[in-house]
């Protein structure tokens, strides 16, 4: 948190305040303030579809960005807020590419530990003869 002058009476005031608390005028923090701009959208939608039908780990990341667009949002970092909505969509989209590959990962890794199994059966059968 940093101090920047009140643009109506010229006392210092925290830039993460909506008003001063002076005299109450509106107070744009910095120049992260853009009022003509929509909410970003917040692919909480995604973050829920990625958790549920893939991959949970990647989904869950997605939904907390996801939640965090609107809270930003609210107290005026539309910065951080385009931050966490670009992250809500990348961990989303790496949800969703990702769950075929952990699919054909845990297929691979099942067929060899099922294979392995092969060979100390095949071991054990050798030391019986
Ligand atoms: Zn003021």
């Amino acid at each position: 948190m940093t101090l920047v002058r009140c643009r109506e009476c010229g006392r210092e005031v925290s830039d993460t305040a909506t008003e001063c608390p002076h005299c109450g005028a509106k107070l744009q923090s910095g120049s992260q303030r853009r009022d003509s701009e929509p909410m970003p959208e917040s692919y909480l939608i995604w973050g829920i579809v990625t958790t549920v039908c893939c991959c949970l780990p990647f989904g869950i990341v997605s939904i907390v960005y996801a939640s965090k667009v609107e809270d930003y949002w609210r107290q005026g970092l539309q910065d951080m807020a385009y931050e966490a909505a670009a992250k809500a969509k990348k961990f989303a989209i790496i949800g969703a590419v990702a769950a075929p590959l952990v699919g054909i990962i845990l297929f691979i890794v099942a067929s060899m530990i099922i294979g392995d199994m092969g060979i100390i059966q095949e071991i054990l059968e050798e030391i019986n003869d």
